[in-house]
């Protein structure tokens, strides 16, 4: 959960503005966090050749599925309520529903069926797994409530059939209260500083939130989970973003050994400013351990029915009937990543499935209004944008000469210029022509196209050294 949604978007609202005023003249590069990038320094870029650019993976724009607030079993937001009712002491009516009335659990025969409609529909994206949901127990050691049995079969599910199209993040250790590394009990002092997603990183390290992402990493991996990224629950990090970025990085490398860390904090769910991601903290593009993290932004609000099961936004916010109106829409047609959000507990909705419903309707009618779309998980988004913005062009005559400090599948050039014959990919000894295909969205690894008076070129981009040869 986070706040209640229009609390926390225009919390969300607020700091973006007033970042971009503190950050007038600071050198930015494109993406959403633009107003952010004097908290979050970019780190190196390398040189880029004129008349060459790398547009959109196979000239189409990424979409996927952020959701937050899942875990196995748990219905984490039943059992966060009171924990959250308890630090305003019950001074907030957001934090005083109906809680005891929710299931506790969100079962395993519904998070199948959601997985089996977005694996038939070619959705992707992030999913949370929360390692120690709301303290109840740990997905690790012992979830109380469910027999071993039952939690063993609710994680191989996840890891057998939902990895292969979700990111699977912590989302932090618990949601709730902090947990004391050295004990792994919750601290006895019930206040905003010692709630995960209110202000306990204030002030704090790199080094110090890094060690509490790695506990939340340690859990997930020790549950035989995989995750090369992470999601901040609230307002987890938002007032400490460069130790924050620094933390990602440093604990995605030293849990998992994640060549790219992504991470997912911030939603833009109106406005014009880019909702692009903004690789940071780049380092080392032209050594053997090149590194940055990548800062991966939702763009639209929980439109489907919240953390509280309250208020559906409803499919037309994301989307139209008629396909001509919605934030998705928006944002498809600027060309950018089209992330769109939901949390769990109302994608459940206490077995009402309310906000399934409403996003198997928005999938529908993307998929009737738009021809051009990609479903990503936000780790490949990331990757592509790592490789977008780190990987060195230079142009000699009519050979773009590449190198990459990441592998890319479907990186996608345009060339400034016609290419009569295929262009060849030369890496190391191996030259390979590329396929021509009659459109660019047609373009596939392997194969190139014209585009006007411009090229364009999709291949699989090894790390290291390769190049493009055009032929005139
Ligand atoms: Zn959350």
């Amino acid at each position: 959960m986070k706040h209640r949604l229009n609390t926390r978007e225009l919390t969300r609202r607020d700091f973006l503005a007033r970042s971009l005023k503190t950050a007038a003249g600071a050198a930015v590069l494109g993406g959403a966090g633009a107003g952010l990038a004097q908290v979050a320094p970019s780190g190196e870029r390398p040189p880029r050749a004129e008349g060459v650019t790398v547009i959109n993976p196979r000239s189409r724009v990424p979409v996927g599925l952020i959701i937050d607030d899942s875990t196995c079993l748990v219905n984490l937001n039943r059992f966060a309520m009171p924990q959250f009712n308890e630090v305003y002491l019950g001074a907030k009516e957001v934090y005083r529903r109906n809680w005891r009335e929710w299931p506790v659990e969100i079962p395993d025969r519904f998070l199948r069926a959601f997985n089996d409609w977005a694996v038939g529909a070619g959705v992707r994206g992030k999913f949370s797994i929360v390692p120690f949901p709301a303290c109840v127990g740990r997905l690790d050691r012992e979830l109380p409530g469910w027999t071993r049995g039952e939690l063993a079969a609710s994680l191989k599910l996840v890891r057998e059939e939902m990895a292969p199209h979700w990111d699977l993040t912590p989302e932090m250790v618990t949601h709730t209260r902090v947990i004391d590394l050295k004990t792994g009990h919750p601290y006895p002092e019930i206040t905003p500083k010692f709630m995960e997603n209110w202000e306990w990183t204030t002030g704090k390290s790199a080094d110090e939130i890094g060690a509490y992402l790695a506990y939340a990493l340690q859990i997930l991996k020790d549950a035989g989970l995989p995750a090369d990224g992470i999601t901040t629950p609230g307002g987890f990090g938002k007032k400490a973003r460069p130790q924050m970025a620094q933390a990602t990085l440093q604990a995605c490398r030293s849990v998992f050994g994640t060549e790219i860390p992504h991470y997912f904090t911030d939603l833009f769910s109106e406005g014009n400013q880019s909702v692009a991601p903004v690789v940071q903290n780049a380092s080392g593009l032209d050594g053997p351990d090149p590194r940055c993290v990548v800062y991966v932004p939702g763009c639209t609000g929980d439109w489907t029915a919240g953390w509280d099961c309250t208020n559906p936004g409803g499919a037309d916010k994301f989307i139209t009937a008629d396909g001509k109106g919605g934030r998705m829409v928006e944002v498809i047609q600027r060309g950018e990543p089209a992330l769109m959000f939901g949390h769990w507990t109302g994608i459940y909705f206490n077995g009402y499935e309310i906000g399934f419903k409403i996003l198997q309707e928005v999938v529908k009618r993307l998929h009737a209004t738009f021809d051009n779309l990609l479903w990503m998980k936000n780790s490949e988004v990331a990757r592509y944008w790592a490789a977008k913005e780190l990987t060195r062009l230079e142009r000699a005559g009519n050979t773009v000469k590449l190198h990459a400090p990441y592998a890319c599948p479907d990186f996608t050039l345009r060339l400034a210029a016609r290419s009569p014959k295929p262009p060849v990919l030369r890496t190391g000894a191996d030259a390979k022509p590329l396929t021509e295909v009659t459109a660019p969205l047609k373009l596939t690894p392997g194969t190139w196209c014209r585009d006007g008076d411009a090229t364009l070129a999709c291949f699989a981009l090894a790390k290291g050294a390769s190049q493009l040869e055009f032929q005139n």
